[in-house]
């Protein structure tokens, strides 16, 4: 089964390319590499994804269901069942580790029986219990990513979206964000990561799809890496 299909989806800006004739499709539980240089599209599809812009051309579908026609409630429905990362994490700064994470179940309607017992579990995935109650500016960005992550992962996504997520990370603490979202898909969800990093490909290795200028370069089963 697909969980995302892109089909000849192209985006522009006013007269900027943001994608041209993108196709690919991402199966439950892949994870896939998007590499390429600042500008090249990679932030542009996971809007597309959250349904965050329009498409001039083309579609983007979740499980079959062309997202730019979802209903309000549909689209609710995926975003309920997508989780997302980024590059400057944010993370509310003036709520613990905890809160952060309690408040985004909240806003999922999650009762607070159902996030005590769930926040501790997520902390642990990424092996940060022991911070559950520091705020972020006492964490390190490595810290802060995780962090993240498992507030991204806490209501259990079939789908995680993560957008540059060790751009602000030195090499240590990118090679364990990288570990650790690997560890998550080998739990069952699919992943999606974008990254201009060679390394970060290297240390991935699965299928790798390469975006030059809005368009698909290459797309690799074996994570080969051509920039
Ligand atoms: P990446 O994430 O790979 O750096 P983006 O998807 O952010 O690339 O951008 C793709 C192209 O679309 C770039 O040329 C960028 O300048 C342009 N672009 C992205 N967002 C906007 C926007 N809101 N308004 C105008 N141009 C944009």
């Amino acid at each position: 089964m697909d969980i995302i299909s892109f089909e000849k989806a192209t985006k522009y800006y006013g007269d900027a390319i943001a994608l041209q004739d993108v196709s690919f499709t991402v199966k439950d539980g892949e994870f896939i590499t998007f590499v390429g240089h600042s500008g090249a599209g990679k932030s542009t599809l996971f809007k597309l994804i959250l349904g965050e812009e329009d498409l001039y051309g083309g579609t983007v579908c979740r499980d079959g269901v062309d997202i730019t026609s979802m209903s309000e409630a549909e689209l609710l429905e995926h975003r309920r069942k997508t989780g997302m990362i980024f590059q400057n994490f944010r993370l509310l700064s003036r709520k613990t580790v905890y809160e952060n994470i309690a408040f985004a179940m909240e806003a999922l309607g999650y009762d607070e029986t159902q996030i005590e017992s769930d926040v501790p579990y997520a902390l642990e995935l990424v092996d940060l219990r022991h911070k559950v109650w520091s705020f972020p500016a006492e964490l390190s960005g490595g810290e802060q990513q995780r962090v993240a992550i498992a507030r991204a992962i806490v209501h259990q996504p079939e789908l995680l979206l993560a957008d540059e997520p060790v751009g602000n990370l030195d090499p240590v603490n990118a090679h364990e964000v990288v570990n650790i979202l690997k560890q998550i898909n080998k739990l069952g969800t699919a992943v999606m990561l974008s990254t201009h990093d060679r390394s970060v490909v290297d240390k991935v290795k699965g299928r790798v799809i390469t975006l030059v200028n809005g368009e698909v370069a290459m797309d690799d089963k074996k994570g080969k890496y051509i920039l």
